[in-house]
């Protein structure tokens, strides 16, 4: 293989292929280079929560997810708005925090008493503080999303290389110039580093120094039930959403800190995970504790020192722009995907400040910075995914 692309996307999870997709509708020549099948890894094994008030990109994706089955021309299962469910004062004060920041950018909360509550979580018993009713947020299907991103990309001309792992990047005179691959090299004008917890092992192909410290986390499904009306509740440590199929698909810890060398496909389920998952969902939802487990799966999350994504046009080389979502990538990806574009065709960013989530905060960190943490393998547990 030897061919050319004005951008190549290296990854083709959400962050990649959005961003693609972005460039593809300005009429860039993009190729998209995945070492597995688009979605494999995390973006088609996650929460599907798009609901992150305290990210630069959280009106960008407000605005975005509910025209993206238009904009893309295929489902993405998209359900709006979220209820977050505090079982006791302290849980639901923690949610709190998350809506004061949505309603100081204009979006509306409700707050609910437990009656209230039960209305529209049927599914509640009597131990419970109150909830939330988020106006705003809402959660979609990753895989159906994933597999819209792709196909709009290639409806729009856009080439997908599927089972091609990326080696090397070739650099001439400050710039990437072609990225090889295990079938040959694609020469390029500009380079998207966007391999989710391989974003790091990439980057230092260019001398780049990306901190990441990936994590295993797990989900499981139950038997469905009738729909409600927002599918997206949840509380106790979990995340998730009903299916349109009516199943509950939950995850949210606890995490297990991993070597990115460790990563394999599929990855086996742990079971004291899964029966922690399964526990805490019987005490969020007492009336339908019964539910069978049906299907659980792993995925690996990269988490950045401060947990913020890193989204970023480097200086050296100056055509490559570095991508990791640090655990919330999935919903923020219709807007991530536009900021990254506009990194690539602009160097700069239009509708939202990114200087918070430039690489150059990491400059001054300590090479010992994940065992100071306690993010080494064995050596304690990641912070909940905050879907
Ligand atoms: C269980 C779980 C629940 C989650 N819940 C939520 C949620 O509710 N809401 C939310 O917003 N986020 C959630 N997340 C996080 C979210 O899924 C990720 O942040 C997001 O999917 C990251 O997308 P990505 O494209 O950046 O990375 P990935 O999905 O990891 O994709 C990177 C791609 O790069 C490819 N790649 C790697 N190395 C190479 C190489 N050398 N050559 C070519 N290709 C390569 C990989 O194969 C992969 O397909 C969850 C994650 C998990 C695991």
């Amino acid at each position: 293989m030897s061919a050319g692309a004005d951008v190549v996307v290296i990854g083709g999870g959400a962050t990649g292929l959005s961003t693609a997709w972005w460039l593809c509708r300005e009429g860039v020549a993009v190729t998209v280079l995945e070492r597995g099948i688009v979605g494999w890894e995390a973006s088609g094994r996650n929460g599907g929560g798009a609901t992150h008030p305290y990210s630069p990109l959280f009106r960008e994706e407000q605005r975005l997810w509910p025209t993206m089955d238009e904009l893309l021309g295929y489902p993405t299962e998209y359900r709006r708005k979220r209820i977050r469910i505090g079982l006791s004062a302290d849980e639901l004060a923690m949610y709190e925090h998350g809506a004061r920041l949505a309603e100081e950018q204009g979006f509306a909360v409700e707050r609910l008493d437990p009656r209230a509550l039960r209305e529209l979580v049927p599914w509640v018993g009597e131990r419970v503080a109150g909830g939330l009713l988020y106006h705003f947020g809402g959660h979609a299907n990753p895989q159906r999303t994933v597999q819209a991103y792709a196909w709009a990309i290639q409806d729009l001309g856009g080439v997908i290389l599927q089972h091609t792992t990326v080696t090397g990047i070739r650099r001439s005179a400050g710039k990437a110039v072609a990225v090889e691959t295990d079938r040959g090299s694609v020469g390029c004008d500009a380079v998207v580093i966007a391999a989710g917890p391989h974003t790091g092992r990439i980057a230092a192909m260019i001398g780049v120094d990306v901190p990441l410290a990936p994590a295993r986390a797990e989900m499981i499904v139950t038997e469905p039930l009738p729909l409600i009306r927002y599918g997206g509740a949840d509380g106790n440590g979990l995340y998730g959403r009903q299916t349109l199929r009516g199943n509950l698909a939950y995850g949210g810890g606890p995490h297990e800190w991993i070597e990115i060398a460790d990563s394999r496909t599929p990855r086996p389920v742990n079971s004291p995970v899964v029966r922690s998952l399964a526990r805490r969902l019987a005490e969020l939802f007492p009336k339908i504790a019964h539910l069978r487990v049906i299907r659980s799966w792993a995925g690996i999350v990269e988490n950045t020192p401060d947990g913020r994504p890193i989204l970023d046009r480097l200086q050296d080389p100056s055509n490559v722009v570095i991508a990791t979502l640090s655990s919330v990538g999935f919903g923020l990806s219709p807007a991530s995907g536009h900021a990254l574009a506009e990194l690539v065709m602009r160097g700069k960013c239009t509708f939202a400040d990114l200087t918070w989530l430039g690489l150059g905060r990491f400059r001054d960190l300590d090479p010992d910075w994940r065992r100071d943490a306690g993010w080494l393998p064995g050596s304690g547990q990641p912070a909940a995914l905050r879907a």
